[in-house]
C-alpha cells in the first residue's frame, strides 16, 4: 500500500453540512499551493454518489439524498440540465445535511443558477461548454463564492490550443509503449488546455476526473494524471454496467489506483439503485484501510459439504441486522462448521460455528451458549449489542481475544463433523470414527 499522493485539497460544505476536505498534503511552498494559509495531511478518501431521479421533483430528490446520506454517502451530486432544477436547489439545500453538487453540461447558465443558488461544488466539463468566456465566466462565479469545481476529461474540446497537433504528438511518442497511448495523449493534453483556463483566472480549487468504461483506461489514465496534476483525484469507471460486472470493474480499478496512493474521492456508478454505489465505495475503502471502519465488519464461510444449516439465509439475516443495529466496527464471524470455522474466525469479537442443526457461539473465545439453529439469529444479535454496549462502556475492548477458541467438538457437541458427514455421503447409518 503506497501513501496517498500529496494534492492542494478542496474543502466543501457549509456549517450545516459540515465541512470536507478532499486530497491534502501538499507543501505550502508549491507554485499550486497558492493562497492556502495551512498546511494539510491528506483527507481520508470520500465516497460520493448521484441521485437517480429528477432534482426539480424537490419531495423525491430530498428523499433520495436523505436515504444516500444515511447509507454513509459523503457527497450527493445532482444533475441540472433544466431551469427548473437548479430552481429546486435552494429548497433541496434547505433540507439535506450533505454536501451537494451540481452537475452541469453544456449550458453554463446551469452552473451559475446552482453557484447563486448555494451548492457546495460544481461538476463542469468545459469539453461540452463551447464558448470559453462562459466557462471564464462560470470560474470566476465559483471563486467569488469559494466553490471548488470538478473538471472531467471527456471527448470534446473547448479550445483550440495553437500548438494542440505538436503538443499530442509529443505526448503520443511518450506514451507510445503503452496500449491506450493516443487516448492517454488526448487526455494530458485536454487537461493541459483546461487547467490553463483555471490557472489564468487564478483558480486553484480543482478536483480531476478521467472516467471511462475500460477499468485498464481508468488505471493508466489516473496514474499519469496523478504524475503531473497535483490536484485531488474523483475516481470513477463510467457506464460500469450492472451492479454484479460494475462492481468487479469498479473495485478492480479504483482498488488498484487506491492502493497505489491514488484517488481521494471515490463515485462507483452502477445502473442500479446508488445507495449500492454507496455501499460498496464504503466496503472497498473500509477493505483498503482507507477508511475507518464504522459497523460490524461480518465473516463468513462460503459453506460446503459439510454444511447442516441453512447458512446462506443465516448470514444475510445476521448482515441485514448487523446493518441496522450495530454502530461499533466488531468482527462477526458466522462459520458453517467447526472444521475450518475456528481459524478462519480468529480474531472475530463474536463467532458461531453450526453443527447438526444447532450452533455454539463465542464472544471473544469464550463460549457462551448451544442452540438450536432456530435461535441462532436472535441469540448472535443479543450478543453483538450486548457485547456493543460493553464496548461502548469501556467494559470490553474490541478486537482482545480473552482465550484461544477452543473448536467444538465436532460429533458431540455440534452433533455433525466431517467424519459423521462422509460416512453418511458413502450410505453409511453408523460411524466409525478413528479418534487417534
Ligand atoms: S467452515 Fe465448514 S462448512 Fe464452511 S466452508 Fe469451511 S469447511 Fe465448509
Amino acid at each position: 500500500m503506497q501513501p496517498p499522493s500529496p494534492t492542494r485539497p478542496i474543502f466543501l460544505g457549509d456549517d450545516r453540512t459540515g465541512r470536507i476536505q478532499i486530497g491534502g498534503g501538499l507543501p505550502l511552498d508549491h507554485p499550486l499551493s497558492k493562497g492556502l494559509t495551512q498546511a494539510t495531511i491528506p483527507a481520508p478518501v470520500s465516497v460520493q454518489t448521484m441521485t437517480a431521479g429528477y432534482t426539480h421533483d424537490i419531495d423525491k430528490c430530498v428523499a433520495e439524498i436523505h436515504k444516500l446520506t444515511a447509507a454513509g454517502a459523503d457527497i450527493v451530486r445532482v444533475a441540472v440540465p433544466e431551469k427548473k432544477d437548479t430552481e429546486a436547489l435552494p429548497e433541496i439545500l434547505a433540507q439535506t445535511t450533505v454536501p451537494i453538487v451540481a452537475d452541469v453540461h453544456f449550458h453554463f447558465k446551469r452552473a451559475l443558477e446552482s453557484i447563486e443558488a448555494g451548492v457546495h461544488k460544481i461538476r463542469l466539463n468545459p469539453g461540452n461548454i463551447t464558448d470559453r468566456k462562459q466557462v471564464e465566466e462560470v470560474i470566476d462565479a465559483c471563486k467569488e463564492k469559494n466553490i471548488p469545481i470538478r473538471v472531467g476529461v471527456n471527448e470534446g474540446s473547448i479550445i483550440e490550443r495553437k500548438d494542440k497537433q505538436s503538443r499530442a504528438k509529443e505526448l503520443g511518442a511518450i506514451f507510445s509503449e503503452n496500449k491506450h497511448g493516443y487516448m492517454l495523449a488526448i487526455m494530458i493534453a485536454k487537461l493541459e488546455e483546461y487547467l490553463d483556463i483555471f490557472y489564468e483566472r487564478d483558480f486553484y480549487d480543482i478536483a480531476i476526473s478521467a472516467k471511462s468504461m475500460d477499468a485498464t483506461l481508468v488505471i493508466d489514465a489516473y496514474t499519469e494524471i496523478s504524475k503531473r496534476f497535483p490536484h485531488p483525484l474523483h475516481l470513477g469507471v463510467t457506464h460500469a454496467g450492472p451492479k454484479e460486472t460494475g462492481c468487479i470493474r469498479s473495485v478492480v480499478a479504483l482498488g488498484t489506483l487506491l492502493a497505489n496512493g491514488i484517488g481521494d474521492t471515490i463515485r462507483i456508478s452502477y445502473a442500479n439503485d446508488p445507495i449500492y454505489e454507496v455501499e460498496d465505495g464504503l466496503e472497498l475503502l473500509y477493505t483498503l484501510g482507507k477508511r475507518e471502519r464504522k459497523g460490524a465488519e461480518l465473516i463468513a464461510c462460503p459453506t460446503c459439504g459439510r454444511i447442516q444449516v441453512d447458512l446462506f439465509t443465516l448470514v444475510q439475516e445476521v448482515n441485514d441486522k448487523l446493518n441496522e443495529d450495530i454502530t461499533v466496527p466488531m468482527k462477526v464471524a458466522v462459520m458453517g462448521c467447526v472444521v475450518n470455522g475456528p481459524g478462519e474466525a480468529e480474531g472475530a469479537d463474536i463467532a458461531v460455528f453450526a453443527g447438526d442443526r444447532k450452533g455454539i457461539i463465542y464472544v471473544q473465545g469464550e463460549k457462551v451458549a448451544t442452540i438450536p439453529e432456530s435461535d441462532i439469529l436472535d441469540r448472535l444479535l443479543a450478543e453483538c449489542k450486548d457485547f456493543q454496549s460493553k464496548v461502548l462502556s469501556g467494559e470490553a475492548k474490541l478486537g482482545e481475544k480473552k482465550v484461544d477458541i477452543v473448536p467444538p467438538d465436532p460429533e458431540g457437541e455440534l452433533g455433525s463433523g466431517w467424519e459423521k458427514m462422509a460416512s453418511q455421503r458413502m450410505g453409511h447409518t453408523e460411524l466409525t470414527i478413528n479418534k487417534s
